[in-house]
């Protein structure tokens, strides 16, 4: 059994498995003609079921055989250019690069002595990062595993930071008399970490949004104002850089000098706009971000990195101290006078992946202006999707896209009643996913079902938009009509 473990005297196993892998993916990746097959879950259970995890196959050749049948022949394939539906982005090469390298040596970018060059690496990337969004001198951040658990850190900050003195009515409320401002458009992961932070029930308090999703600032100042008023703490507001169902970006300098007045920390959770970073074109939609108290960004959204690749990012590094702790066997305390570098004094993971080096090989092979020019094709694109359907009659569609989401709902001229048009959309997504000619996502707006494109992939086209756009329409055509042969 040692011949499977990764040492010098298995280094030319490692390379030809290593390849025989890549070799398959390879393959895949250039016969993959739809990026789903429609296989269903009653279909691919029981080939899973089937296999007795106690009975290894020892080769490497039948494993990866085995694999195509549970695995990479039905894969959801987000390279595929009619891959539309979540936030996935397709991988750019030295990402995955960077991912074998890191795997195969295993650094912990908890310690320097699990690391070395890891943890500069990281740092550096970091500072990159903080001053791309312009931070200042005194910012920091780490790596994570992604932006659910860049916001919870965040807020951790957030809520450490707001924590009532002694005496005085707010001491009396406690952590109860916290609140957390963010759009009704928020990512719900605002919400969990309340949860997680002990916060009371009512601590997140839901911004309305205007007509184009956007946090209305008068209701966010209105709110701030009556938390003031009623005793409570306005502990944070979460402006979001790019919400995940349609990509509109709060208005981020008018909610920085709310922010200021009512001296609350400003968190921007960019994990899905903050590609804009790294724009050539569009870099001023994100102005005002340079004034936040913490970021979130996710590179595994909009830099083309494969999963997990994540930062949170503070402007003030020393309230990254709330997430120390010191364990005598890995970061004793005199190791921070000893000026060792030890990344888990700032994160709330222990043993944790080199996610970074992927994000190092990709700037150091294409350079940010490479990523940023991926993600403006992508912004264009969705801008000329966004012409498509205001133009088409058979669709209703909401907001001008400010990043590269598109929301739209079909709606057939012939049926007035909204739950069937409800139905119709509902049956078309999943009709289109069965079908695996191409993959949508769907959301509610204003109670009803709409459709969502999340256009990450440059290989998309203005045509194959429009084609899904028609194969949409065909299936809900094909419900109403049979809804209609069914009511007769
Ligand atoms: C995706 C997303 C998150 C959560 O990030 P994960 O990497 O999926 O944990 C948080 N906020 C926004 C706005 C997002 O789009």
């Amino acid at each position: 059994m040692r011949s499977h473990l990764l040492n010098d005297l298995t280094a030319e196993h490692y390379r030809r498995s290593v390849t025989e892998g890549v070799e398959r993916v390879a393959a895949k990746l250039a016969t993959t003609e739809r990026p789903f097959t429609g296989v269903t879950v009653d279909a691919l259970t029981p080939r899973i079921d089937a296999i007795d995890l106690d009975q290894p196959l020892h080769d490497t050749t039948a494993v990866l055989d085995e694999l195509e049948d549970v695995y990479l022949r039905d894969a959801v394939y987000f390279h595929h250019p009619r891959y539309l539906a979540h936030l996935n982005c397709p991988v750019v090469i030295p990402a995955v690069l960077g991912e074998a390298v890191l795997s195969a040596v295993n650094s912990s970018l908890d310690t320097w002595d699990q690391s070395a060059g890891g943890t500069l690496i990281e740092r550096k990337l970091i500072e990159w990062t903080t001053a791309r969004i312009g931070l200042g001198e005194a910012a920091d951040g780490v790596f994570t595993s992604g932006g659910t658990q860049s916001n919870l850190q965040a807020l951790l900050l957030a809520r450490e930071e707001a924590k009532p003195g002694p005496g005085g009515r707010e001491e009396a409320a406690g952590l109860a008399g916290l609140r957390i401002f963010a759009s009704e458009v928020s990512h719900f992961s605002v919400k969990k970490s309340a949860k997680l932070l002990g916060l009371g029930q009512d601590a997140v308090v839901a911004i309305p949004v205007d007509h184009d999703k956007r946090m209305q600032t008068v209701a966010l100042a209105h709110e701030l104002e009556r938390c003031r008023r009623d005793g409570l703490i306005p502990m944070a507001v979460v402006a979001t850089a790019g919400t995940t169902d349609f990509g509109s970006i709060d208005p981020l300098p008018e909610i920085a000098e709310l922010c200021e007045q009512y001296g609350t920390w400003m968190h921007v959770d960019a994990a899905y706009g903050c590609g804009l970073l790294a724009s050539l074109k569009y870099r001023d939609r994100i102005d005002g971000i340079e004034r936040a108290d913490s970021v979130t960004v996710d590179y595994h959204k909009s830099f083309f990195q494969p999963v997990s690749s994540s930062a949170v990012l503070v402007r003030d590094a020393s309230t990254l101290r709330h997430a120390t702790y010191h364990a005598e066997y890995l970061n004793p305390r005199r190791m921070v006078t000893e000026r060792i570098p030890n990344q888990v004094d700032k994160s709330l993971q222990t043993t944790r992946r080199f996610d970074a080096l992927k994000l190092w090989m990709t700037l150091r092979t294409m350079g940010a202006d490479g990523i940023g020019e991926l993600f403006d094709e992508v912004c264009e694109l969705a801008q000329e999707g966004w012409q498509l359907l205001a133009a088409d009659p058979r669709y209703d569609v909401v907001v001008e896209p400010s990043l590269s989401t598109l929301v739209f709902r079909y709606i057939p001229a012939a049926v007035t009643d909204p739950a069937e048009i409800d139905r119709a959309n509902l049956y078309a997504r999943k009709a289109l996913f069965a079908s695996g000619d191409a993959v949508v996502a769907g959301t509610k707006v204003g109670g009803r079902h709409y459709l969502k494109f999340t256009l990450l992939n440059p290989e998309t086209t203005t045509a194959d938009v429009s084609a899904v756009l028609d194969l949409i329409a065909g299936h809900a055509e094909q419900y109403l009509g049979e809804s209609l042969d069914r009511a007769s």
